[in-house]
């Protein structure tokens, strides 16, 4: 038996009697062990973050750069350990596996880009007459200690997403993965020591709901960077005291095909930015509305390309879509389309789970108030809707407490314009599903989905505090 994985505390790694298993989504299978943090080794984390602070606020822009281009190259030198450990930890299929190493290694590389672009402003002063003579010199600082708390979707990209830009502004982090999918954290963290980043900055905690809050009410903690469920995202805020706070959260995002649109492409990139990694993104495609010209043809295709996913063992290179993290997760979205059938909906394709695997449905006659489109489903569910004027459509797509992207298939000038301008969401992606990201990108929500952006040049804007100084010509 091997011993359980040690958690890391300011560069030391620390065991300790509670003990957890990460088991492979798909049959249940122990993959490994690891053991959880207690409140003494989090706030040895918290100190010597702080210590480590001070090292890492004096890190000239070069070495930073230096650090992240060596983290970049031990994460393509471990790309094969580090998708299989994602593969079994979250169930994702090995090619999404893959794809995410090499997000993450780009991640981290525009970061370091990122980092020799930390500039300030010079500022005349002389707009007012009391100010004569005086002229403003305004520069980022780094903030202090980053707490990133990550979710287990996408474990390594994300947590490299606050990782990187927390290093290339030059602070202390403490990450907190999902305790379903703490194993590529964990090897994230001793990535990071060996390329040189001061180890007493770096502490990776899986720990317990009630100890994570302890963290997030820690007043020496400068800013909270939290992606995960939108109910524990706000409560997070709210118990945040006077830290900074950015919210990554979920969503039931909406795609619009409107009649002018390329169908087969529409419905491709449907069916990809629905059901890939088993529904479980928070940009998943959940509400199409399809302009009812185009609905029949649009919908068959949909169907023909549902069809033909294969649902399976995601270590197997022919799978599609692998399991959802866990039976109860799935349990609660079978429930909620059961609930949807219940109340009237049709369904076109799959509806059925064994254990863990979800088959890829589509419901049609939904109605906005039922659970399947008013609430985050987080599975590989989507609803389809006809729609007669462009402007029915985008009222439905934004009537929702969510909003984090839209997309919308059309060749309209003036449609997507009018879309730009009226979308309640962080982004519109015009001619693709509201799935896609691309990685610089300003990435973050609108209304509950939350707080802030993501992307490394965002990131490091929510991770930097503003200093001015004053000179004074006499
Ligand atoms: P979750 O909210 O259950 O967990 C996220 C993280 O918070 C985990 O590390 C978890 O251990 C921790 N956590 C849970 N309760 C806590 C508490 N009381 N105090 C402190 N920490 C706590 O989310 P999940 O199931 O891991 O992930 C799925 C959710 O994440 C979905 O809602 C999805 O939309 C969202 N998500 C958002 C983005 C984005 O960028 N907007 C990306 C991926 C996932």
């Amino acid at each position: 038996m091997t011993e359980p994985r040690p958690f890391l505390v300011g560069g030391e790694w620390r065991r300790s009697d509670t003990v957890e298993e990460v088991r492979f989504p798909y049959d249940h299978s122990p993959v490994d062990t690891f053991c959880l943090a207690g409140a003494t080794d989090l706030e040895d984390a918290v100190r010597s973050a702080q210590e480590g602070f001070g090292r890492t606020r004096r890190l000239p822009a070069h070495e930073r750069i230096r650090i992240l281009k060596r983290f970049a190259w031990l994460i393509e030198e471990r790309k094969e350990d580090l998708s299989r450990l994602i593969t079994l930890e979250a169930g994702k299929t090995s090619a999404l596996a893959r794809a995410e190493v090499d997000r993450a290694k780009e991640t981290i590389l525009l970061s370091a880009e990122e980092a020799g672009r930390i500039y300030g402003e010079i500022l005349p002063l002389d707009l007012t007459p009391a100010a004569g003579g005086r002229t403003g010199y305004l520069r980022r600082f780094p903030i202090g200690t980053v707490l990133a708390i990550t979710p287990f979707n996408f474990p390594f990209n994300l947590a490299c997403h606050k990782i990187g830009p927390a290093v290339a502004a030059g602070n202390a982090v403490i990450l907190k993965p999902a305790t379903k999918t703490p194993l590529s954290s964990l090897l994230l963290g001793s990535l990071l020591i060996e390329a040189g980043y001061p180890a007493e900055a770096v502490s990776v905690l899986p720990c317990t709901p009630d100890l994570a809050e302890w963290l997030v009410r820690d007043e020496r903690i400068a800013y909270l960077s939290f992606t995960g469920s939108p109910g524990v995202g706000w409560r997070l805020k709210e118990i945040a005291g006077r830290k900074r706070v950015g919210l990554e959260l979920g969503g039931n995002a909406a795609a619009i095909v409107h009649a002018d649109a390329d169908l087969p492409y529409a419905a491709e990139r449907i069916v990809q930015g629905g059901f890939s990694n088993a529904g479980q993104v928070c940009i998943s495609v959940q509400r199409v509305f399809i302009h009812r010209d185009v609905y029949d043809d649009c919908l068959a295709m949909i169907l023909e390309r549902t069809g033909a996913l294969a649902v399976g063992d995601p270590r197997d290179s022919r799978t599609d879509i692998g399991p959802m993290i866990s039976e109860a997760a799935a349990a609660e979205a079978e429930e909620k389309v059961r609930e949807a059938v219940f109340e009237g909906a049709s369904v076109l394709a799959g509806g059925k789970r064994e254990g863990t695997l979800f088959l890829p449905t589509v419901l049609a006659d939904t109605v906005p108030t039922m659970r399947v489109n008013a609430t985050e489903v987080f599975a590989p569910v989507i609803t389809v809707t006809p729609y007669d004027t462009f402007e029915e459509a985008l009222a439905m797509a934004n009537d929702s407490v969510f909003g984090l992207q839209t997309g919308i298939f059309t060749d309209g000038f003036d449609r997507v314009f009018t879309a730009f301008e009226e979308c309640e969401a962080g982004a519109l992606m015009v001619n693709d599903v509201p799935t896609f990201r691309a990685d610089a990108m300003p990435y973050g929500g609108a209304k509950a989905s939350g707080l802030g952006r993501e992307g490394p040049r965002y990131a490091i804007e929510e991770m930097t505090t503003m200093r001015l100084m004053v000179l004074n010509r006499r």
